[in-house]
């Protein structure tokens, strides 16, 4: 993964919102609920709107919220309701086609956003082709789009409740037609999405930071395998699926949702803060000087190590806040100098010490690899890396790009191994149960296979790619 754009992390998902709201300007408001929602997805954003009764239209394109929309095409995206997304591709390649919200009007018109992965994409896939469907995208929310805008049921809700539990992997899905608003959850609730109250009016998101810039209040999560439908009747809850094993994403409070979102009734900044107070404990660093965190990331853990830890804690790394993704190249001259595009270190702060490094996650190992070799040129006597999530090792099908396994640092390496490709002094990880312990959460009711390989829907392999369904497209 390039290290221009930022992370060489996970990347995410998508995030998604929908809001019912006669009276309010709708377009604006999903516009900014999706400005908040930006760290979810920076490859291309949408919004759909539509009057109650009128026609869906529906503005997409690649590129940033900011890029995508200006003051004139809110403007022209005016109505009642208003349904919005930002994307990082995971199934599907990241051309314009996948870009969402997906529009479809087969029986009925549909505008449709969706953050996860589904598991049995192909099939399905096959199963409408068969039927008669063609596709525009190689999305697998055009899928999910497909077989609602296809449904014969009278209500859209009605539609859902048949279509929902044939779909397999993570679907925090929201969707418009031309009369509501319509949002369900996975069966194991594997994505977040939440529902928020605007005055008298109620809209979904992804996280609850994406309410807070809208004014909204959080009201719940929507529960795992439930469906909120909202309209001229106010809200209606169903519960489409039940019994179902729970496997919330662990990943999302270590490193995907924002540190100022709510989940599990606890604010993230909390818990990440717990993760590095848990990893000293855990993992202590007796002769060190100082601890710095990887901004902005590691920020919360590290200021719980140095809480915890007693050491003192002080930015060694400065970050450029304003890279964002670009896609002019460095050049030979400029790529010997990498990262230095986004952080540059501070020989006055770490020259001579001996450092203790906190950042959330290592998946290749290249950004920390660079950030080691910096500190060691700006003087640094020692680097000791904390991590504050346990070694990742297995790819993740539902709705996150990790690389694959053999990419990953971790894979078939112990942590002296990865210690000594990394060039540092020391190398620890956060324990599976030291994470646990932090979010307060109970293993059985989340999601950690990226660590621990126990994926936890049945039919989970390495079948259903990134690219999956782009090879019976190929070949059609
Ligand atoms: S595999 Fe990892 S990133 Fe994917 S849902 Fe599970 S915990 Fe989250």
């Amino acid at each position: 993964m390039s290290t221009l754009d930022g992370r060489e992390g996970p990347r995410d998902e998508c995030g998604v919102f929908g809001i019912y709201g006669p009276g309010h300007d709708v377009s604006r408001l999903a516009y900014f609920a999706l400005y908040a929602l930006q760290h979810r997805g920076q490859e291309s954003a949408g919004i759909a709107a539509a009057d109650v009764g009128g026609h869906i239209m529906t503005l997409r394109d690649l590129g940033l919220v900011n890029q995508v929309f200006d003051e004139q095409k809110l403007r022209a995206l005016g109505g009642d309701m208003a349904v919005g997304h930002v994307r990082y591709s995971t199934t599907g390649s990241n051309g314009w086609d996948n870009a969402q919200p997906v529009h479809r009007s087969d029986r009925r018109e549909v505008a449709l956003g969706h953050n996860g992965n589904l598991i049995n994409a192909v099939e399905l896939h096959t199963e409408l082709r068969e039927r008669g469907l063609s596709f525009r995208s190689t999305s697998d929310s055009e899928i999910i789009a497909a077989l609602l805008a296809s449904h014969e049921a009278e209500r859209i809700e009605d539609a859902a409740a048949e279509v929902v539990p044939r779909l397999k992997g993570a679907f925090s899905t929201v969707l418009m037609t031309k009369d509501n608003v319509v949002a369900f959850r996975d069966p194991a609730g594997l994505r977040p999405l939440v529902l928020g109250r605007i005055g008298e009016r109620y809209c979904v998101a992804s996280e609850s930071c994406a309410l807070d810039i809208i004014g909204a209040e959080l009201v719940r999560d929507v529960a795992p395998g439930e469906m909120v439908s909202i309209g001229a009747d106010g809200l209606q809850t169903r519960q489409l699926v039940t019994g179902a094993r729970e496997a919330f994403c662990i990943f999302e409070y270590i490193y995907f949702a924002r540190p100022d979102s709510r989940m599990g009734g606890d604010v993230l900044q909390a818990a990440r803060g717990r993760m590095g107070e848990i990893l000293a404990r855990e993992a202590p660093a007796p002769n060190a000087d100082l601890v710095i965190p990887v901004p902005d990331s590691g920020a919360p853990a590290a200021r719980g190590y140095a809480r915890a830890s007693g050491l003192p804690q002080d930015d060694g790394l400065i970050k450029n806040r304003y890279v964002g993704r670009t896609f002019i190249q460095p050049g030979q001259e400029l790529r010997k100098h990498g990262l230095r595009l986004k952080f540059n270190p501070l020989p006055e702060i770490v020259g001579g010490r001996s450092i203790v490094v906190v950042d959330d996650s290592i998946v290749r190992g290249n950004t920390t690899r660079q950030i080691v070799e910096m500190l060691r040129d700006a003087g640094a006597r020692e680097v000791h890396m904390r991590i504050s999530a346990p070694p990742i090792k297995h790819p993740c099908h539902y709705g996150v790009d990790m690389s694959t396994r053999e990419e990953m640092i971790a894979h078939g390496r112990d942590v002296d191994e990865i210690a000594r490709e990394l060039n540092c002094d020391s190398l620890a990880y956060l324990s599976l149960e030291g994470v646990y312990e932090a979010v307060r959460g109970d293993r059985e009711r989340h999601c950690d296979a990226c660590f621990s390989g126990r994926y936890p829907l049945a039919g989970t392999d390495d079948a259903n790619g990134k690219y999956a369904l782009e090879l019976p497209l190929v070949r059609a």
